[in-house]
């Protein structure tokens, strides 16, 4: 199990998305309401500049972040 440091809860690996550069993550609701409010705000086209959570931490949110949160029509238009 892992534990969320958004929501504090447990989460087995399986639904939790890590940032793969960095291993920074939150559970799969988490890190998509995270997300989805980003791109309501900003809009799809900022997506892909967007930093990862971590504290400190000015990686990029990775490909394989956005493809684990997205619906598959969303991640279309992420990759356009
Ligand atoms: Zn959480
Ligand atoms: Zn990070």
């Amino acid at each position: 199990m892992v534990t969320c440091d958004a929501c504090y809860c447990e989460s087995p690996h399986k639904d939790f998305v890590l940032n793969p550069d960095c291993q920074h993550g939150y559970d799969k609701e988490c890190y998509g309401e995270f997300l989805q409010d980003i791109l309501k705000e900003k809009g799809m086209s900022m997506a892909i500049g967007i930093k990862c959570v971590g504290e400190g931490c000015g990686l990029l949110i990775a490909k394989s972040v956005w493809k684990a949160i997205l619906s598959q029509k969303d991640f279309k238009r992420f990759e356009e």
